[in-house]
């Protein structure tokens, strides 16, 4: 059984650097003796560096990433680069960055072996736009996956993570109900084992993402299937006590 891993994913805040060693170090001291739950910050890009020196209690990830190491390929950070500033995981394919940037799942593919290359571990986020009344999980993820997944080897992503997270629910606090999201953590499970096999599908963990707060986030870790083990948090991740708030409740399950 794995721990459960809490993603902080700050996106374009805060608006300053003391801001982000401010709010980091909140993090930090508020979660330092907390021991079985994994705790991960993804800031942006350019406090990575101040932050990397400040690093422990808590690891830090990228929201996102370039699919080449270096080159004519102007505004982007490759995984290499954020490795040496102690990133450990990367946000990949998240639904601001396929909406507002047009990233397709064939670029997300190619982030995910650029972030695999260097063994970080990727986060990769897929989701919905909307849910129809049937409340079946729509086929939509599955084509995320599959083509995200696609070309790599049998067993890759064992070590990878999926956040599931449905659009409807990322930042407007209508939150997924923790029985759909456990029956979408089963549903993406599949469809790992079906695109790179048993070892990936088993290892691979699936998170949930969309209006976690310090109120319901525990609700979603499932106790008695293998559900979702862990949480992406975006706006209550910008709270230093409600954020740690989330990762006490959840390292209490
Ligand atoms: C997100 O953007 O990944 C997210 C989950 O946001 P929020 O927690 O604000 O819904």
């Amino acid at each position: 059984m794995h721990k459960s891993i809490i993603i902080a994913n700050w996106k374009l805040n805060p608006g300053t650097a003391s801001e982000a060693r401010l709010l980091f170090s909140a993090v930090k001291k508020g979660v330092a003796g907390i021991r079985n739950a994994e705790v991960v910050v993804c800031p942006p890009f350019v406090y990575l560096p101040a932050l990397s020196e400040i690093r422990r209690a808590a690891s830090l990830g990228a929201q996102d990433c370039f699919w080449e190491d270096k080159g004519a390929y102007t505004g982007e950070v490759s995984s290499s680069m954020l490795k040496e500033f102690g990133v450990t995981h990367v946000i990949v394919g998240h639904s601001e960055r396929r909406n507002w940037l047009g990233e397709t799942d064939e670029m997300i593919a190619r982030k995910i072996k650029a972030v695999l290359k260097e063994k970080l571990t990727p986060v990769l986020c897929v989701g919905e736009r909307e849910r129809d009344s049937s409340g079946d999980i729509p086929a939509i993820v599955e084509e995320q996956i599959c083509t995200a997944l696609s070309g790599l080897k049998k067993g890759e992503f064992k070590n990878g993570i999926i956040a599931y997270e449905p659009v409807w629910a990322i930042g407007t606090g209508r939150p997924d109900t923790p029985d759909d999201a456990a029956r979408a953590a089963i549903f993406i499970r599949k469809i790992v084992k079906k695109v790179l096999g048993k070892t990936a599908g088993e290892g691979v963990r699936i998170i949930y993402g969309g209006s976690v707060n310090a109120k319901n986030a525990a609700s979603f870790i499932s106790k008695d299937i293998r559900g979702m083990e862990g949480m992406l948090v975006g706006g209550a991740s910008l709270k230093a006590d409600e954020f740690v708030q989330i990762v006490k409740s959840i390292s209490e399950i």
